[in-house]
Formats: C-alpha cells, sequence, structure tokens
C-alpha cells in the first residue's frame, strides 16, 4: 500500500512540477561563473537551484558562492519599496515621493554649500553599464568632482602598478588558460582556492605539467598547500621580500638583457639600488630564510616561463602599489612578459572589479581609462556626453579621503550605490561617525545594510537575475549578463535609478535611456580610442557568446587574448621598472610591548565583502556564521587563550569580539581575522587608515593588536 501510495505521489509530482531554466553568471567573485538557475515549480511550492555552465574561464564548475547565489536573491529581507526614515524608523513611500525627496535635498545641499557637497561612492559588483553611469551622473547630474567607489579598497595598487609599469592596466595579461602551460608561478598574496576556487584546477594541471609554483603568504592556507616553496613571510614585507628575489636574479645573471635592452627603461638605476641592499638584512625583515628567498629566484629566473599572480594580501598595504610594482619588475628582468605561458595577473576580488575600475568611478578618471586632467580626453568625453568640457568636474578624492572630508564638513551629501563602506573601510568607527555626519544620505542596497541604517532615503535595487548587463572578469573578458527575472516589487535596476535621480533633478537630456544596451552603446563611443577600448564590442556579439577580451577598437576586431607581445602601452612601447625601497614611504604599525602581535585580515570561502549577500544565504551562514580569529597554538597558549573560546582583540582604534581557532598554520606572531561581519565583529574597526601616496589603498593587511581571552578582559 505504502508503495502504491508512493508511485501515486511521484506520477502526481511529475505531472504537475514544471521546470525553467535561464542563463547566468554568479554575482560574487571576479571569475563569473556562468551558471543556470533551474527553477522548479509543483502543485505546493517552487524551488530553485543552480547549476554550472561551461564557458572559458571556469569551465563550468562553481564553488559554493555560486551554488547558493540565489539564496539571497530571493530572501524575505529584500528591499522592494522606497523607504524614508521618518522620526528614526524607515516607511515605505512611492517612487515618485522618493525621487522629489531626494531632488529637493540634493538641490538644497548644492544651493547652500555647492556643487562640491554633494558625492557618489559606488561599487565593483554593479554592470560596466552602471559604472560608466555612476561616473556621468557625478560629472553631469550633480556637476560635484567628489566621485570615487570601492574598488579603490580592492583594486587599486594593482591598477596603478600595471599603469605605470606597463601603461596599461588590465588584471590578466594573459588568457587563464596560459597558466596550465606557465614553468613556474609566484602566487603572491592570493589564496586563490577560498577567494576564486573554480579557477584552481589552472594551477594544478600546471603542476601537474611540472610547473614549481612559489607562493608567498604569512599564513597556510588551501592554496599555500598546491606549492613547491611557500615563503612565510612576515606581514608587510612583500616590497622587502621582491627586493631579495630580484636581487639574486641579477647577481646570478638570470636575467634577459635582450628583452631589458629592448623593451625596458630604469633597468640600470634597479640594479645599481639592489647593489646597494643586504640580503641578510632582506632575510631578517621578512622571516624569510635566505635558502628559501635563494630557491626562489633560481627557480624563477632559470625557467623559460613564468607567471606572477599578485592579490590583495601584497597590495593592501600602504605600500602595494610599490610592492606590486617589485613583482612587475621581476617579469620585467627576466623577460616573462608578452608571451604563452608568461605574464602577470592581479586577482581580482570584485565580481567587476576590473570592468567597474575602467570607465569612469574613479576619482581621477573618464570612461576608457583616460584621464579626468587631460585635455583632449575631457574634450572626447565631453562630446559624447553633450556638454562643454569645462563643465566638466577636475578630480576629487579617493574613497576614504572623501569619508575623511564627511567628517570635516567639507561634503554634506552621499548617493551611496550597493556599498557597505561603515563595514569595508578601515578605521570602521570613525567612518560612522563620519557618515553620521551628512545632512543627507540615500543608499541604493538589495537590503538594509550597516550603512543604509543612517540613511535618509533607501532605494531597492535589482539582484543579479533580474539585472541585464555587461560584467569585465578577472581576464579583461567582456561578458553578457541576461536578466532571467523581472524585478521583485517595486525594486528597480541600479542603471534606472541613477536616471530617475538625474532625470528628478532636470538632467533628462543626458541621461534618457531605455535599456542598458543603450548606456553600452554610448559606452562604446566614450571608451573609442581609450586604453580600454570597448568599441567593438556589442551586445550582439556578446549574446550567447563567450566574451570578448578588451582592448577590442573595432567591429571585425577579434579581442586581445595576450597584451604586450610586441610593446607595452606608453608612448615609448617600453615598460618602466622602478626602484622599490624595502621600507615604505609610509611606515607600518609594528608590533610593541601594548600591542604585540601583527593582525591581518582576509576572505572565507564561504562569505563575500561585507556579508550583506552572503549572510543571507543560509546554506553559506551555516558553514561560517560568525567570524573568528585564527591564532598558533603556541601564542594562544602564552596568552591563556584556549581554541573555540571568546577573545578580545583591541588595537590603537578600537575592540572587536570573535571566536579562536587554533592553527598552527600561522605564524607566532601573527593572528588573522576575516572581514566579512559587522558591528562588534567588523575586524576593520581595528585597522589603520594611513593610505598608500600612490593610490591611496589603506593597509588593511598590517595592523598591530592585543589580544585577550574575554574571561580576563575587565
Ligand atoms: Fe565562480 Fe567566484 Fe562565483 Fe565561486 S564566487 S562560483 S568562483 S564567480
Amino acid at each position: 500500500m505504502a508503495d502504491m501510495l508512493l508511485s501515486y505521489f511521484r506520477e502526481k509530482q511529475k505531472q504537475t512540477q514544471k521546470e525553467k531554466v535561464s542563463d547566468t553568471q554568479c554575482p560574487f567573485c571576479s571569475v563569473q561563473c556562468r551558471m543556470q538557475l533551474v527553477e522548479q515549480t509543483s502543485v505546493t511550492r517552487k524551488t530553485y537551484r543552480t547549476v554550472g555552465l561551461d564557458n572559458p574561464t571556469s569551465k563550468g564548475r562553481l564553488c559554493i558562492k555560486g551554488l547558493h547565489a540565489h539564496q539571497h536573491a530571493f530572501h524575505k529581507d529584500r528591499l522592494t519599496q522606497p523607504l524614508m526614515k521618518r522620526n528614526g524608523e524607515f516607511v515605505p513611500v512611492s517612487w515618485d515621493k522618493a525621487l522629489s525627496y531626494i531632488a529637493e535635498q540634493i538641490q538644497r545641499i548644492q544651493k547652500e554649500d555647492g556643487k562640491n557637497a554633494m558625492s557618489v561612492y559606488g561599487s565593483a559588483s554593479i554592470t560596466n553599464e552602471e559604472a560608466y553611469l555612476m561616473g556621468k551622473f557625478a560629472r553631469v547630474g550633480l556637476e560635484t568632482k567628489y566621485i570615487d567607489y570601492n574598488g579603490r579598497l580592492c583594486m587599486s595598487a594593482a591598477a596603478s602598478a600595471g599603469a605605470l609599469t606597463f601603461g596599461m592596466d588590465r588584471g590578466l595579461t594573459n588568457k587563464l588558460d596560459e597558466i596550465s602551460y606557465s614553468e613556474c608561478i609566484i602566487l603572491a598574496g592570493t589564496n586563490i582556492a577560498e577567494c576564486q576556487p573554480t579557477i584552481m584546477p589552472y594551477f594544478e594541471q600546471a603542476k601537474e605539467n611540472g610547473a614549481f609554483i612559489i607562493a608567498i603568504d604569512p599564513r597556510e592556507t588551501a592554496t599555500t598547500k598546491v606549492a613547491d616553496l611557500h615563503l612565510k613571510l612576515k606581514p608587510g614585507t612583500d616590497a622587502a621580500l621582491a627586493n631579495g628575489i630580484l636581487k639574486i636574479i641579477v647577481d646570478e645573471n638570470l636575467t634577459d638583457q635582450v628583452f631589458i635592452q629592448k623593451r625596458a627603461n630604469g633597468f640600470e638605476e634597479v640594479r645599481e639600488h639592489l647593489a646597494g641592499l643586504s640580503l641578510s638584512e632582506i632575510e631578517e625583515k621578512t622571516g624569510v630564510a635566505l635558502k628559501d628567498i635563494r630557491r626562489a629566484a633560481i627557480s624563477f629566473g632559470k625557467k623559460a616561463t613564468g607567471m606572477i599572480l599578485t592579490a590583495r594580501g601584497v597590495e593592501q598595504q600602504t605600500d602595494g602599489s610599490i610592492a606590486v610594482r617589485n613583482f612587475l619588475n621581476i617579469l620585467i628582468a627576466t623577460g616573462k612578459i608578452g608571451k604563452p605561458g608568461s605574464g602577470y595577473g592581479a586577482i581580482t576580488g570584485q565580481s567587476n572589479g576590473q570592468g567597474a575600475r575602467e570607465h569612469g568611478q574613479k576619482t581621477d578618471q573618464l570612461p576608457g581609462y583616460r584621464s579626468i586632467e587631460n585635455e583632449e580626453h575631457r574634450a572626447h568625453v565631453a562630446k559624447v556626453w553633450g556638454v562643454e568640457p569645462d563643465r566638466l568636474p577636475r578630480k576629487g578624492v579617493s574613497a576614504f579621503e572623501m569619508i575623511q572630508k564627511m567628517d570635516q564638513g567639507e561634503i554634506k551629501g552621499l548617493f551611496l550605490l550597493c556599498s557597505n563602506p561603515i563595514v569595508s573601510n578601515p578605521n570602521a568607527r570613525f567612518v560612522k561617525k563620519a557618515l553620521s555626519k551628512l545632512k543627507f544620505l540615500v543608499a541604493v542596497d538589495l537590503f538594509v545594510s550597516e550603512t543604509a541604517k543612517l540613511a535618509d532615503v533607501i532605494l531597492p535595487t535589482t539582484s543579479y537575475l533580474e539585472d541585464e548587463g555587461t560584467m569585465t572578469n578577472l581576464e579583461g573578458r567582456v561578458t553578457l549578463r541576461e536578466a532571467s527575472k523581472s524585478a521583485l516589487g517595486e525594486a528597480r535596476h541600479d542603471w534606472q535609478i541613477i536616471c530617475d535621480v538625474a532625470n528628478a533633478l532636470g538632467k533628462e537630456q543626458y541621461f534618457s535611456y531605455s535599456c542598458a544596451e543603450d548606456i553600452f552603446n554610448e559606452l562604446r563611443q566614450a571608451s573609442k580610442g581609450g586604453t580600454a577600448d570597448y568599441y567593438g564590442i556589442t551586445y550582439e556579439r556578446l549574446r550567447g557568446k563567450e566574451g570578448i577580451l578588451w582592448p577590442c577598437p573595432t567591429l571585425d576586431h577579434p579581442g586581445t587574448g595576450r597584451l604586450f607581445e610586441q610593446s607595452f602601452a606608453h608612448p615609448d612601447g617600453r615598460a618602466e621598472m622602478t626602484v622599490v625601497p624595502n621600507e615604505p614611504a609610509i611606515q607600518k604599525e609594528k608590533p610593541c610591548d601594548e600591542y604585540p602581535l601583527y593582525l591581518t585580515t582576509g576572505r572565507v570561502m564561504a562569505h563575500y565583502l561585507t556579508g550583506v549577500q552572503t549572510r543571507k544565504s543560509s546554506s553559506l551562514s551555516a558553514r561560517h556564521f560568525e567570524s573568528f580569529m585564527e591564532i598558533h597554538p603556541e601564542t594562544a597558549k602564552n596568552l591563556g587563550i584556549s581554541d573555540q573560546t571568546l577573545v578580545q582583540i583591541t588595537s590603537r582604534r578600537g575592540s572587536i569580539i570573535v571566536r579562536s581557532r587554533w592553527s598552527t598554520q600561522i605564524r607566532t606572531d601573527t593572528v588573522f581575522v576575516p572581514f566579512h561581519w559587522d558591528e562588534s565583529q567588523n575586524v576593520n574597526r581595528l585597522v589603520e587608515d594611513k593610505l598608500d601616496p600612490t593610490c591611496r589603498m589603506p593597509g588593511f593587511k598590517v595592523s598591530a593588536v592585543q589580544v585577550e581571552a574575554l574571561d580576563n578582559v575587565r
């Protein structure tokens, strides 16, 4: 009887179950894995699951974040109506009411305090069209010079290093599949196995092909496990370690003099600088044994091909930009760039970390990587926008410096799109205080984030399943992500919201688009002839295809897989090497009697950025529902800290409380805390707010802290 009933119900279920499959892309990291949303509707309920879809980058693989991405998109806490704050509480209002209030407040602030009293803070998780529009909105809609975005905290060091050394910044100079046949790979400050897991097979394949892999990281991670050599350096000493490797390469005559003569400037100055450095001092400073530095240098120098990949471990420091340049010095000195299996990669963190940094969200930048201070560049973009070049503001300041100006009262209003600066910026308590001083804050988001709680108005945006637009992955590959669902409730796309606000301010003539493709076609014109030239890329060429790597200057251009084969992008076609000191110009905190440990920060596989989306996913939250502090058992015992107990971590800027996790994989002088949690678990409350002098990146990776078992805290 039971069997009969079961088969009856199964049969019934089959008859009533409908399946809809839509192609999409993961909204999280920069690999931008292609995937499918499978929606099953039965008489009783609707269920969703996500499966991988073949593509040239991740080849159909998905990590746990991608597999569960739909969970936040369908979460009950999604915002579906505009909210306005009344007597400290958010109340739902109509779009008309929200937009007219926003326009009124912006006009009031700009009348009282000038155009630059308004600011714009964007995101690297939005589409290219929306990033482009944010830049235009600030310059033409608000006429303010104060615009920057959260990519400043993520990619700015690598971007400036690439631009200064090569004359062009594209995350990877080669396609990902070249990694598999590179003979020596240096992974500097990158935990790919946790952060971009679906590209790990490229490295595993390289290893199977006989590559020698060198990992540079203060911690042992799932990534360092694939390495043949792990240089477990003291936090913050990457630039000095690169000097050590380069010095040995030069001393051992492992440089490629033909390449240097033909294609690089500055080698002699670098060689002279290295001659004056002491390897034993570098050993002492970095904490890496000289024999290991030597092994890394000889291995890299002797192989015919090699690649160096960096990420936030090197870059999120007050000398991140010049430290990356020192790794690029190694590539140029050995001639390992611009040929198969040889090149550089900055492993981007955010989903559109590449595209969102190319088209005008950065304060000094116009679309196509044009400069806002260059008259020719201004004239080109002004013509596309239909304004006089003189009307375009000049450059403002970086993301954290905008926050400092909010604290000082120079910036009074903020239009914030898909970002959570209170959690993501250093010295997070100061950031909250500064944002609290604003006269007016509009936040556009999927959820009420910690920053959105401070807003006067929150506008509901659409998720990755609902919004259409192009994204540029870590290779520089432009892909089209089409919408699979209609907008939830009254939520609107980011691009529509930007246009709605601009139009409410009377700027309709500049912001009249009917779809994302219209915006992309304008972006193509604006980027035409620029460094990041998208002119030859169209929706038609992208639809259902593998994507196109920029630069792509004409409609029949196939895109550019490998950069710098013949020349670099500087006017003379040569790369610029630079002298890099062991000690940074901006001193980093060092452990002392009061704060005796290094604190370094990073990611876990289950979460993305400040966790606003991934903490809404039950499957992802279940893996890591709270933050933690990784500490060596020896250090923990000395401090009376048991495993899995609450500890208070204190720096000169504040304290947080998290759970201890003993691990022999970390240095005894260092603790590690991930950055995906808010409030009293927000590690950025502890982090120093000094900035890199070149790219204005904060020094997230090195702070000095003390740690106490919570029982001992009075
Ligand atoms: Fe792919 Fe990154 Fe998404 Fe994971 S988080 S599925 S690696 S895009």
